[in-house]
């Protein structure tokens, strides 16, 4: 059976991407500009790598511990911060 390695801390950022988002509301919340949150985040967390089988369920955000959890809430919210003030973009997507 196959095995893949996956980092818990990335599948809990873009699990809790659309929470964050939702806080803080008039952001751009383009492809691009959530890739770049997640990027900035993830350079500001430990990553938490786990073996999962393929097709078995993903680690999700909901198994990680306390601890992690938060630090990823806390990560995403400085990430947005940084982020959304300067999207790396010139042309605004939204309507
Ligand atoms: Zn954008």
């Amino acid at each position: 059976m196959e095995s893949q390695v996956i980092n818990m801390v990335e599948t809990a950022v873009w699990d809790l991407m659309a929470k964050v988002l939702n806080e803080n509301q008039g952001i751009c919340t383009c492809p691009k500009c959530r890739a770049d949150i997640a990027a900035v985040a993830l350079n500001n967390l430990k990553p938490r790598y786990v073996t999962s089988n393929k097709g078995q369920v993903m680690a999700r955000a909901d198994n990680l511990d306390q601890n992690t959890y938060i630090a990823v809430l806390v990560a995403l919210a400085k990430a947005v911060e940084q982020v959304a003030p300067n999207p790396r973009h010139d042309e605004s997507p939204q309507p």
